[in-house]
């Protein structure tokens, strides 16, 4: 590429050491020559920039208004320094000013289906939370968080949340008239496998405060029949797609599946069992695919299950999948912010006993628990290595502000301990620019700001 005076175009080398943002990636704009597209990771920004500007950049001689644009869109820096200090402080900020509180509940961990792949499998029994329970976490959301002004938005989880229908409806139905009281909002979703989610439960539970429900669909019902079967051995499949197709128009569904390298390439049919059972994409939420993970509580060398995000097959199931949902009209997660739960001060797992964790994929681990109702939570900062990004090579990374040292489930299932980052390097490497591209190319909200 050449700069509309002749000159070679600069390295990205040379670029970043112009006055942009580190948490910046800057791409070749493949659909307009000559141009570049700079990309913000810490604010999600998008600017197509000619080449004409980066060499103004170079000489010094930008405008003040296109240097005060880049600026509002946090991809020019005036004070390096000041950026990664702020950066160290990002989530303690984030963590002061929190309005709401989360909490994931586990109602109960029996379940109707027997995926065989259950993420809960060794330790998912006959187990539900108890009247007692119930009543301890009422009280101390009614004491430390709606009484304190703090909105409370709670996600039910199991086992499958609806076995325990009547349980989640008197949490709900206490937390919503306390809201009410205290004038501050009290809502909920549910993690469910949809087998029991009719039109009747939706509106039952819409006026206790349901807003969404993230449902399975493991593939077509080939495999998704094979993946979920009901405890019975019949296949799940016919009867989820019903229930989404009932009560889509009620609540926002996040329809998801659960993907092994064998059969990721047949997921999009998935979505086209949704489109020909007459569902409207755009009435759904985001359609997220995950892998397969080992179970929970289990260090299993001899599991085939994914451990690493930067796995070459991983990485192009992905790309494929996000493509064939973006190309089908369906929605999915844009890249954004990713701070892990387990250092957010105001989001809890609570589990069906009031026993405590930070993230719900440690509940195998008793070890990682991190209090219970009754006594609150302790001091957690050394089991869960909080901070463990706050080192250079985290710091000065482009990709901070998107994994903030990954996932700390990894570490624990490879190693036994959190002692290290998930590095995601390899994984953004290849994967961001990709991303950005099929966002341009499908999603009409997302366009590059173009500054001339
Ligand atoms: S629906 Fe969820 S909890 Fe139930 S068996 Fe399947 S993976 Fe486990
Ligand atoms: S863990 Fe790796 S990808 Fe993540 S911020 Fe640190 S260096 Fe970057």
């Amino acid at each position: 590429m050449h700069s509309a005076e002749g000159a070679q175009a600069p390295s990205h080398r040379e670029i970043v050491s112009m006055p942009f943002s580190r948490y910046l990636k800057i791409f070749p704009d493949l659909d307009r020559p000559g141009s570049t597209l700079l990309y913000s990771t810490r604010k999600g920004s998008l600017v197509r920039l000619p080449e004409k500007i980066l060499a103004d950049v170079r000489r010094g001689t930008l405008a003040d208004t296109v240097v005060d644009t880049l600026r509002r869109l946090e991809l020019w820096v005036d004070d390096p320094a000041a950026e990664r200090e702020a950066m160290v402080e990002l989530v303690n900020r984030t963590n002061a000013k929190a309005g709401t509180f989360f909490a994931t509940v586990v109602l109960t961990l029996d379940c109707n289906l027997a995926c065989p792949y259950c993420f809960e499998d060794h330790f998912r029994r006959n187990h539900a939370m108890g009247a007692a329970t119930a009543g301890l976490l009422v009280e101390k959301i009614e004491r430390e968080e709606l009484g304190q002004g703090r909105d409370v938005t709670l996600r039910f989880y199991g086992g499958e949340p609806l076995l325990a229908l009547p349980r989640l409806k008197e949490i709900a139905c206490r937390l919503r008239a306390a809201a009410a009281a205290t004038g501050t909002k009290f809502s909920f979703s549910l993690v469910t496998n949809a087998t029991l989610l009719t039109r009747k439960v939706v509106e039952e539970l819409l006026p206790l405060g349901l807003t969404s429900a993230q449902v399975t669909l493991d593939g077509p019902a080939e495999i998704h029949d094979l993946q979920r079967p009901f405890v019975s051995g019949h296949g799940s499949f016919t009867a989820i797609v019903a229930n989404i197709q009932a009560v889509c128009d009620l609540i926002t569904l996040k329809p998801g599946g659960n993907f092994t390298r064998e059969n990721y390439r047949r997921f999009p049919e998935m979505l086209d069992a949704l489109l020909a059972a007459g569902i409207d994409p755009a009435r759904l939420g985001p359609v997220q695919f995950s892998p397969i993970l080992p179970k929970s509580g289990v260090r299993d060398s001899s599991s085939d299950c994914c451990v690493s995000c930067g796995e070459p097959w991983l990485m192009e199931a992905i790309l494929f999948l996000r493509e064939e949902t973006l190309k089908r009209g369906f929605g999915v997660e844009k890249p954004a912010m990713g701070v892990c739960m387990v250092e957010l001060t105001n989001n809890l797992v609570v589990n069906y006993d009031g026993t405590l964790y930070k993230c719900p994929a440690f509940m195998g681990w008793p070890e990682m628990a991190v209090g219970t109702l009754a006594d609150g939570v302790g001091d957690y900062a050394v089991s869960h290595n909080l901070d463990l990004w706050k080192n250079d090579d985290c710091l000065e990374c482009a990709y901070l502000p998107l994994c903030f040292g990954g996932c700390r489930l990894l570490p624990l299932l490879n190693h036994g301990a959190i002692d290290r980052v998930d590095c995601r390097r390899k994984y953004y490497d290849t994967v961001l620019e990709r991303f950005i591209l099929q966002d341009i190319r499908y999603r009409p909200s997302v366009q590059a700001q173009g500054i001339a």
